[in-house]
């Protein structure tokens, strides 16, 4: 755990979060600013800052992320709609938090990328 990290702190359960699902190896939460009707975050317990920090020991991990969205979506019921993945990265990708999350997005329609 990284001590002054946000997201490790709501995976230590210091700080509270509207958590939909957890396991061994991530912890998925309600958005506090939702873009839209469903807004999750899904992040490893694992603290790591960007995803340039990844590494190919990751590799599982990585792919548990998005396996985890595709599980929540269709508990969401907005599987068959639609939704969106978003991982931003450093300044220029729009990254606010500096421990790696998966937005998952939908319930409403979606406009292209800015
Ligand atoms: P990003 O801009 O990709 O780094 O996304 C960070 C996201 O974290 C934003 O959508 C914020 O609304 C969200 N966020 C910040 N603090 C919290 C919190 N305490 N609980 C839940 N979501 C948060
Ligand atoms: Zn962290």
């Amino acid at each position: 755990m990284t001590t002054d990290c946000l997201f490790c702190k709501i995976v230590a359960g210091d700080i509270p979060a509207d958590i939909v699902y957890q396991d061994e190896h991530v912890v998925a939460f309600r958005d506090i600013s939702p873009q839209a009707p469903t807004h999750i975050l899904i992040i490893p317990r694992k603290h790591v800052s960007t995803i340039n920090g990844l590494e190919s020991t990751d590799q599982l991990l990585a792919g548990h992320l998005v396996l985890t969205a595709q599980k929540l979506a269709r508990e969401q019921g907005i599987d068959e709609s639609g939704f969106r993945l978003v991982m931003n990265c450093n300044q220029e990708g729009g990254q606010t938090v500096y421990h790696i999350h998966m937005h998952l997005m939908g319930g409403r329609q979606l406009t292209v990328l800015g």
